[in-house]
């Protein structure tokens, strides 16, 4: 195993392709399992990008990564 006594040079970096569902077209963030309740406090935060959550049953955060795709009705 690398002790990495010089530093870092590069970083090899990996990224994830996940899938949520939403129930019907009801997408916010209640719904979605990277969304939780910060102990002790009465609030929501997105455990993907870290954002406070304020209404999780009206909205999604800002800088939701989730790329949607839409169902044409
Ligand atoms: S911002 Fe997106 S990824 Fe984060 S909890 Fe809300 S729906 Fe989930």
């Amino acid at each position: 195993m690398a002790d990495f006594k010089n530093g870092v040079s590069y970083y090899t970096k990996g990224h994830a392709v996940i899938t949520v569902a939403f129930p019907e077209s009801d997408v916010c963030c209640r719904w979605c399992p990277f969304c939780y309740e910060e102990k002790g406090l009465s609030r929501s935060r997105c455990r993907l990008t870290n954002d406070m959550i304020y209404a999780v049953e009206w909205t999604i955060g800002e800088n939701c990564p989730i790329v949607f795709e839409m169902k044409e009705e």
